[in-house]
């Protein structure tokens, strides 16, 4: 029967890509770098001695395939990229875990169905600004004229650093064949969150993503003196700005919500003038499409109000939206089943944040993906860290979980 994984070997792996790739504020693996690079050749050289083919596709994303006995293809996965100063987990974990999956298969004899490790290219988009690029690229859920005329803080075109990096972004769609024969898409993950912590568990399942509405607002009131002017005939425009965070987090009430102003501005922005313009950004979340239109109407109403009464004008313009996505029914309650099977435990969350695995379901592939607890719920930081324990009982979960699904894909149910 099974060999079994052994998660000793991922956390070294896991160890020694955090030594090759951090420094004092934390690790750099940002796509389409050197050192992001240098993390990719480092994973190459892990998969030599596996009979498995390596290469890379038109996206840029690269694939580790163990051939099995037929062509449908259970695809492990995530990304090895991180932002700037980030952590040894977010990523990693899933790549280096499924890594030490595929090594546990590739140990046995040929594998009823083929099974797939891939490395996403800039999940993160911490370069130029754009998340899920090789999974959208290669999903089909981005369309490369979107990011054709995107550029780094230096200015350098995205175009040519994908160029430095063998990606033609025209020719990038081309790698959706890859996803053609796959019939499951599994994704382990640090949770980035502090639910599994506070309720003692290991590992969770994850029903799906939020939607995102984020809007840019502009408030226009009247900079006057403010020395010299009353109270009761200003047209403060932070004034307005303030009861509307207190708005947007008012409406944020049930447990799924998440509504964040993460960025304001005044102007004149001195002591002495009551701000004439304030514009702030609103981020709300929710993985259900009518509550989180809901929570985006009630805040626009609650605008409208503050308008009047504050005499300003408030224009809201939005600049990014996603759709909740929903993951595979029957992979959440296999997962569910096996996360309590093998740590003893389980709980259903969704994802506030984004992975690729909201891109591969959006293009139809069945997909699931497993939270391990995060210490503190802290990420994209050099103190984003998770213990040993919880950490090994994540492969083994995903490990236990593969297994299942793949012994499904085989043959009917029986
Ligand atoms: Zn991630």
């Amino acid at each position: 029967m099974a060999a079994e994984p052994d998660p000793d070997r991922a956390l070294a792996d896991l160890r020694a890509l955090r030594a090759l790739t951090e420094d004092d504020r934390g690790a750099q693996r940002v796509a389409w770098t050197d050192t992001w690079a240098q993390a990719r050749a480092w994973l190459v050289e892990r998969l030599a001695g596996l009979p498995v083919r390596v290469d890379t596709d038109e996206a840029g994303n690269l694939w580790a395939v163990l051939d099995g006995a037929s062509p449908d293809t259970v695809v492990l996965g995530s990304h090895i990229d991180s932002v700037p100063d980030g952590g040894w987990l977010d990523g990693a974990l899933g790549v280096l875990g499924g890594l030490e999956v595929l090594r546990t298969l590739a140990a046995k004899s040929t594998p009823p169905v083929t099974v797939a490790l891939v490395d996403w290219a800039d999940e993160e988009g911490a370069r130029f600004g754009r998340s899920l690029l090789g999974s959208g690229l290669a999903t089909g859920t981005l369309d490369p004229r979107d990011v054709r005329d995107v550029t780094d803080g230096d200015g350098v075109a995205l175009t040519d650093a994908l160029i430095a990096h063998g990606v033609d972004l025209n020719a990038a769609p081309a790698a959706r064949a890859r996803l053609g024969a796959a019939v499951a898409y599994l994704e382990l993950h640090i949770e980035q969150g502090p639910v599994l912590e506070r309720d003692g568990l290991s590992v969770g399942v994850v029903t799906g993503t939020a939607g995102v509405e984020r809007h840019a607002v502009r408030i226009r009131g009247q900079a006057v003196q403010g020395g010299g002017f009353p109270m009761d005939a200003r047209r403060d425009a932070l004034v307005a700005g303030a009861r509307l965070v207190l708005a947007v987090r008012e409406a944020a009430r049930d447990a799924y919500s998440r509504a964040t102003v993460g960025a304001i501005a005044v102007r004149p922005a001195i002591p002495t003038a009551v701000p004439g313009v304030c514009e702030l950004t609103i981020d709300q979340r929710h993985p259900d499409a009518a509550a989180l239109a809901a929570m985006v109407n009630e805040v626009h109403d609650a605008a409208a109000r503050i308008a009047v009464d504050e005499r300003v004008a408030i224009d809201f313009e939005r600049i990014w939206a996603i759709a909740p996505v929903a993951f595979d029914d029957d992979l959440i309650a296999l997962a569910d089943d096996t996360a309590r099977e093998v740590t003893g435990g389980s709980a259903r969350l969704f994802s506030g944040a984004l992975h690729d695995a909201a891109a591969v379901a959006s293009a139809g592939v069945p997909a699931v993906m497993l939270f391990v607890q995060s210490t503190g719920g802290i990420s994209h930081a050099r103190e984003e860290d998770t213990a040993p324990e919880h950490l090994a009982a994540g492969v083994r979960t995903l490990a236990r979980l593969a297994d299942r699904v793949i012994a499904r894909s085989a043959g009917p149910p029986g």
